[in-house]
């Protein structure tokens, strides 16, 4: 197998990188994939934080990383108030990244 920086050699490894997971369909479809990506994410000095739509009373117990409740709001325009926009999004459902839910 060749590596990244080998095959790629343009390829150069950026400062922290925040990373947005979403969690309903997407950590629920496989928390031991997520949990390592997670890990290693962390060892390379990047940040993941889970940003879900639902609202702080339906919240994740023991989540492996910092949890963010929307409460229903779009995740992109919640994160920037926020002051910790996202550089890149892993969500089985993009849409909601953009447009707010019905509470
Ligand atoms: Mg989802």
């Amino acid at each position: 197998m060749v590596r990244a920086d080998q095959a790629y050699g343009c390829i150069r490894k950026q400062a922290t990188v925040r990373i947005g997971l979403d969690f309903d369909g997407t950590y629920t479809r496989d928390p031991l994939l997520w949990d390592r990506f997670i890990a290693v994410a962390n060892e390379h000095g990047h940040e993941v934080i889970c940003v879900t739509m639902r609202f702080e009373d339906e919240s994740l117990a023991d989540f492996p990383c910092e949890v963010i409740y929307t409460a229903r709001k779009g995740k992109v325009g919640h994160m920037v108030k926020l002051g910790r926009p996202i550089d890149i999004w892993i969500d089985d459902n993009p849409q909601w990244l953009l447009l707010d839910a019905a509470a």
